[in-house]
């Protein structure tokens, strides 16, 4: 995953130092606080949203068994449309594909639709390292990029900015990168979007490549789907002559007819709308010349990147029906006090923490940490357009994490609490030894151990155990 989050602190520490940024945590109410209470209206103009998520559901679980075979047909699909098809075992070989398909254009910079595979793989940060600059087009990606920021939630990256922060970034930074923010820049809503939209106009129509996800690809016919608001998305896949797309492969769905339950879901989930602004699809490349619409070089580079060890995982492997919507961060009471940045990864919230430990595994105390970024209230299951039981899959997780070799010390007490509960000998003569030595007991924990006094109290002994109060009281 992007090097930009290695070496973060773990989400405890991460989170500790979250909630006491005032500014950070009235920005992430409000917005998701609004984003909530309009999806929920949105979702109940629906009287079959059950229905339509239990077709999701099916529909996703069903391509997952047959991964393989939808794989090969989007493959052969793909191709016969005109486009090339490539495949990236992980990060490092995706962007050694994208990289060498950019050079080979003899281009030096790119106009980017907002991607959560990319950023995934940190292309930005390869592409650069080769001479190649990418242009991030999506409004809030944008922000995020001017910033030198990090992305903190999957829809709204730059959910942790205001208005008066997003206006000082763009006078401050976008002369650097091209057209200067205009003079006099208010944080007017209005005038922050002119300003992004002449600052990326420019671009768009001088940028010979693109590079894109993809929310959904179509195996029947090769089709890849973007859906978006801003309407970058159009221009990024419609005017440069090359398009490189880096899809997770989990993204391939079986046929149209499929495609049309998650185009009623998605938009409700994520921002709430009916239908999305922007739906763009596209089978390969054009064949009316270079007067037509659309890419002349098309390229799918499908991405694993960890995704074959999840799907090997019966429970773990839910989280790849996600649809990336987003709904389950802005219902989670966690991620609105800690933020994204706290979970130090591009897959931020309930999300975040199912699918980042099991795509870079649990061995930094970051990852192991994640499964425990959660109170399992199970809001973000209730939310969630394809039912990822959320809470499910953190508590399987939350085993491997125990099973592993930072818990050997948890591991040794249990069984040693199991012996002595196994033994009611055993267990009378410790509650009595517990009884006469209550005065010399610690408030806190020692070692490992201490981080789970530092918000609770050690329950008290008392001066005799209950069976010998019952046997002297009740005979
Ligand atoms: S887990 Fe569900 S609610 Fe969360 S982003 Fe994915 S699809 Fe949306």
């Amino acid at each position: 995953m992007s090097g930009t989050f290695l070496g973060l602190p773990a989400f405890p520490e991460a989170a500790a130092a979250a909630v006491q940024d005032q500014r950070l945590r009235a920005n992430l109410r409000h917005a998701t606080g609004t984003i909530r209470a309009k999806r929920a209206r949105a979702v109940a103009e629906l009287a079959d949203w059950a229905e339509l998520r239990a077709a999701a559901k099916a529909v996703k679980d069903r391509t997952l068994e047959r991964l393989d075979h939808y794989l090969v047909q989007l493959e052969q699909n793909v191709t016969a449309a005109g486009g090339q098809v490539h495949w990236a075992a992980d990060a490092e070989e995706a962007n050694r594909i994208v990289t060498g398909l950019v050079r080979a254009t003899d281009e030096r910079e790119v106009v980017k639709v907002k991607s959560m595979a990319t950023q995934e793989i940190g292309l930005n940060e390869a592409l650069a390292e080769a001479g190649i600059r990418a242009y991030e087009t999506d409004l809030a990606e944008l922000i995020v990029q001017l910033g030198n920021d990090r992305p903190s939630h999957i829809l709204v990256p730059a959910i942790h900015r205001n208005r008066g922060e997003i206006r000082d970034i763009f006078a401050d930074r976008m002369a650097e990168l091209g057209r200067p923010a205009p003079g006099g820049l208010t944080d007017e809503p209005a005038e922050l979007a002119e300003a992004a939209r002449l600052h990326l106009r420019e671009k768009f129509l001088r940028a010979k490549v693109a590079v894109s996800g993809a929310n959904f690809m179509i195996a029947e016919t090769g089709t890849l789907v973007v859906v978006e608001s801003e309407g970058n998305g159009r221009m990024c896949l419609t005017l440069p002559r090359t398009l490189i797309s880096v899809v997770g492969i989990e993204k391939v769905l079986p046929t149209w007819r499929d495609l049309e339950i998650f185009l009623q879901l998605l938009p409700r989930s994520a921002t709430a709308e009916r239908m999305n602004p922007y739906t763009s699809l596209w089978t390969g490349t054009h064949a009316d010349g270079p007067d037509g619409d659309g890419p002349e070089e098309f390229h799918l580079v499908l991405l694993d990147n960890g995704r074959t060890d999840v799907l090997a995982d019966r429970t773990g492997r839910q989280a790849l029906r996600c649809i990336r919507c987003s709904a389950c961060l802005n219902v989670c009471p966690v991620y609105e006090r800690a933020g994204g940045h706290a979970y130090g990864s591009v897959y931020p919230g309930p999300i975040g923490a199912i699918l980042t430990p099991q795509l870079r595994g649990t061995e930094t105390p970051l990852d192991a940490s994640l499964p425990y970024a959660s109170s399992l209230c199970g809001a973000c299951y209730e939310v969630c357009p394809v039912a990822i039981d959320i809470p499910e899959v953190l508590v399987h997780l939350r085993e491997r994490v125990a099973d592993g070799p930072r818990h050997r010390l948890g591991r040794a007490a249990a069984a040693a609490a199991t012996y002595v509960l196994d033994h009611p000998g055993l267990l009378r003569a410790a509650e009595r030894a517990a009884a006469r030595t209550r005065r010399l007991h610690p408030r806190r924990l020692p070692g490992p151990g201490r981080a789970w006094t530092d918000t609770r109290e050690l329950p008290t002994v008392p001066p005799e155990p209950f069976r010998d109060w019952w046997r002297r009281n009740r005979g």
